[in-house]
C-alpha cells in the first residue's frame, strides 16, 4: 500500500521539490501552504491533496491534523516551513524576533505534539524537520536563524530518545545554501552602528556570484526521502 507524508510550507522551494519527489515515488502527498489559493502545480498531480496551513495557528494545525489521521494513517511528517533573518541583531524589531521563533522553533513543536498521538497508535512514524547547516555552524548576522535551528537541534537530539521506543522515528537534515525563494523571504534588519561590517558582508554572502554555487532544492528533496525511509532511529 502507498505510504503518505505530511509536509509542511510547500508552497515553493524544498517543500515543493519534496512533495513532487515523494509524488512521483508512489507516495501519497499531503502537501500544506499558507495560501494553498497560489498553488496551480501540486493540485494538479495524483494523489497529492493541497490544504491550507499555517505553523503560527495552533487551532488550524490540530483541525488540519485531526481531519487527516482520521482518514488516512500518516508515516511521514516534514517539517518545512521557515524562513530567516539577516542583520544585526540589534537592529531587529521585537515583531521579527517573535515571529522567527513562532515560526522556525514553534511551528515545528505544534505540529509535532499534534501527531504524536497519531504516531503513538500507529507504534510507528518518521517526523523531519529541516533545520540547516546553520544548526551546526554559525555566521554573524545570522544570530536569530542560528538560535532557531540550533534550537531544533538539541530538541530533536532529546525527542530522538523519547520517541525511540514507542517506535517513532525522529530526525533533521542539514542543508548547505540552496536555490529556493529563501533568499527573497529573509528579513533583513538594519543599524547604522553596523553599517560598515554589515555591508561587507552582505555583498560577499548575499551576492549573486555567492548565490551561484548554491545547491539544487533536488538534493535536499533526496536526503529528506533518504531520512524517511532508512529506517534509522538517529537524529541525522
Ligand atoms: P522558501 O522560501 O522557498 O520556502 C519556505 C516555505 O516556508 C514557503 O512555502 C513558505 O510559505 C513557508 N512558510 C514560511 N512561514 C510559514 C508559516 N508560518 N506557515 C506555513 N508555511 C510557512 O525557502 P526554502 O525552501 O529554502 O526553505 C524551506 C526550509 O529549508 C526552511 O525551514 C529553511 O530554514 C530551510 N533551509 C533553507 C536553506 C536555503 O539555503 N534555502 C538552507 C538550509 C535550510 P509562503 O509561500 O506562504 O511564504
Amino acid at each position: 500500500m502507498a505510504k503518505t507524508i505530511f509536509i509542511t510550507g510547500a508552497s515553493t522551494g524544498i517543500g515543493k521539490i519534496t512533495a513532487k519527489l515523494f509524488q512521483s515515488k508512489g507516495w501519497n502527498v499531503i502537501a500544506t501552504l499558507r495560501d494553498p489559493s497560489k498553488e496551480t502545480e501540486l493540485t494538479q498531480l495524483a494523489n497529492v491533496t493541497v490544504l491550507p496551513l499555517d505553523v503560527k495557528n495552533t487551532t488550524q494545525i490540530q483541525s488540519i491534523v485531526d481531519k487527516v489521521t482520521s482518514s488516512v494513517n500518516i508515516d511521514v511528517v516534514v517539517n518545512n516551513a521557515g524562513f530567516g533573518i539577516v542583520g544585526p541583531f540589534e537592529g531587529t524589531p521585537e515583531n521579527e524576533i517573535e515571529r522567527i521563533v513562532n515560526t522556525n522553533i514553534l511551528g515545528v513543536m505544534r505540529v509535532t505534539k499534534a501527531f504524536l498521538p497519531h504516531f503513538r497508535s500507529q507504534k510507528n512514524g518518521v517526523l523531519i524537520t529541516v533545520s540547516s547547516e546553520g544548526g551546526l555552524i554559525t555566521y554573524p548576522f545570522f544570530a536569530l536563524y542560528h538560535a532557531t535551528k540550533w534550537a531544533i537541534e538539541g530538541w530533536t537530539e532529546s525527542m530522538v530518545y523519547e520517541l525511540k521506543p514507542l517506535g517513532i522515528q525522529i530526525k533533521t537534515v542539514l542543508p548547505g545554501p540552496t536555490k529556493t525563494e529563501f533568499g527573497n523571504s529573509i528579513f533583513q534588519s538594519s543599524h547604522s552602528a553596523y553599517e560598515n561590517t554589515f555591508d561587507k558582508f552582505r555583498s560577499s554572502f548575499l551576492s549573486e556570484k555567492a548565490r551561484s554555487t548554491f545547491q539544487s532544492a533536488d538534493v535536499v528533496a533526496n536526503s529528506i526521502y533518504e531520512a524517511a525511509t532508512d529506517g534509522k532511529y538517529q537524529i541525522r
